[in-house]
């Protein structure tokens, strides 16, 4: 009997994971099949175009049932429970999964309830809330515009200054700019401060040149609604007019009892393989257990642990190792409008435990924004076509 390989969540470690396998182990007679809860893969760099009205939902979404076109089966459903012991996945509606391998790349979930007074900020981080953003926006004829972010854990750390690069851009474009102030509050001492000082200086430069205010060593803890102020641990409020806030960043609570989890439930998993420490058959990749090997929150760290994990699988599978090893790398396109900068960094040191990353920066100018708009389209063409 061929093997049973279910990839639970179809966003970018899981799809990387599933196209990799079914490359791997076509006409083998083994089973790849992908959960999610959403009939649609997301782009989700896309999302603050999508709040900008420069793209709509539909233009950076694929169906996940077109990987049926690669052999590969694609289940539209909730993931309840992993039964690790019976080496089962229980839907809620289509009953129970059995599984010889299970790759979990179920993403962070976000939790704005722990965030008092939410409801009353606007963010791109999913498409549900990147329209809502959009109509804040139009109904938005200027003041003073926050952007902050509800703690240190959140997915892909350089988006909040991009988005505060883009609403520059619109507000010129609408003329509204002159009477608008635009803040960004953040933790960090400095722009992108895990970064070095490189990019944190390149960051910074760009927002004085878009008279972007950053006001650092901000640990916000509440929106008070009646006032509109952003709260700080240290006291500091901000009054705004618009509010744009990444929303809390919270553990996958179906991964929880797959072994040791950090103090704050993050899932602990061999660096070596993202394998399980207890049941060696489940891998756990992406959002969902970076923090807990100190890699960020990256569509690209996903994307090179989906490959390193289906490697893994295929040698077990066939009985050869083909593989290679893990690259710790992140990168993230940063289109501020009118600019854009492409920073990556190497996070093999921080997997040795010797040291920071190492950063830098592979291109900046309009043709990095370009790039990103057909990186898009590469991603869906390779992938979800
Ligand atoms: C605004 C923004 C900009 C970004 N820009 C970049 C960038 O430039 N570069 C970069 O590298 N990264 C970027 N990212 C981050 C990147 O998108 C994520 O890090 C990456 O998608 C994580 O992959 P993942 O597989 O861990 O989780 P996800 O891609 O989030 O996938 C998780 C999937 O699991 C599904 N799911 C969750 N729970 C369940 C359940 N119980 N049952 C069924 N299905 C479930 C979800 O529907 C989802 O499809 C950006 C993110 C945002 C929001």
């Amino acid at each position: 009997m061929g093997a049973r390989i279910l990839i639970l969540g179809g966003g970018s470690g899981g799809l990387v994971a599933a196209n990799k396998l079914a490359k791997a182990l076509r006409g083998k007679g083994h089973t790849i099949t992908v959960v999610d809860r959403s009939p649609f893969h997301y782009f989700q760099p896309s999302f603050p175009w999508v709040a900008l009205g420069f793209k709509e939902p539909e233009e950076i979404r694929r169906p996940l049932r077109n990987l049926e076109k690669k052999g590969i089966r694609f289940l539209q459903d909730e993931v309840v429970a992993i039964l690790p012991e019976e080496r089962q996945v229980r839907l809620k509606a289509q009953g129970s999964l059995a599984y010889d391998f299970l790759v979990v790349s179920l993403g962070a979930e976000l939790g704005p309830d722990l965030m008092p007074g939410f409801h009353l900020a606007h963010h791109p981080w999913n498409v549900e809330g990147a329209l809502r953003m959009r109509e804040a926006l139009a109904n938005f004829e200027g003041g003073r515009v926050v952007i902050s972010v509800s703690g240190p854990y959140y997915r892909c750390p350089p988006a909040p200054y991009e988005v505060a690069g883009q609403l520059d851009f619109n507000f010129k474009a609408r003329r509204i700019r002159k009477k608008t102030e635009i803040v960004i509050a953040h933790p960090n001492p400095v722009p992108l401060a895990g970064m070095g000082p490189a990019i944190s200086g390149l960051i910074m430069e760009i927002l004085q040149s878009k008279d972007v205010r950053f006001e650092g060593n901000f640990h916000a803890v509440r929106i008070d609604p009646e006032n509109k102020t952003l709260h700080a641990r240290d006291g500091r409020a901000l009054p705004f007019d618009l509010l744009v806030m990444v929303p809390p960043h919270k553990p996958n609570r179906q991964v929880q009892h797959l072994g040791p989890t950090t103090p704050e439930g993050f899932p602990v998993v061999d660096p070596d393989t993202f394998r399980s420490v207890k049941y060696p058959e489940i891998f756990m990749i992406g959002d969902m257990v970076n923090p807990s090997l100190n890699l960020p929150p990256a569509g690209v760290v996903a994307h090179f642990q989906a490959e390193f994990v289906a490697n893994e699988i295929v040698a077990e599978v066939k009985g050869a190792y083909i593989g290679e090893s893990f690259t710790p790398v992140a990168m993230c396109i940063m289109d501020f409008g009118d600019d854009a900068v492409l920073p990556m960094c190497d996070f093999t040191k921080i997997l040795t435990l010797e040291g920071p990353p190492s950063c830098g920066v592979l291109g900046r100018g309009k043709a990095v924004r370009v790039a990103k708009m057909l990186f898009e389209s590469l991603w869906f063409a390779t992938l979800l076509n």
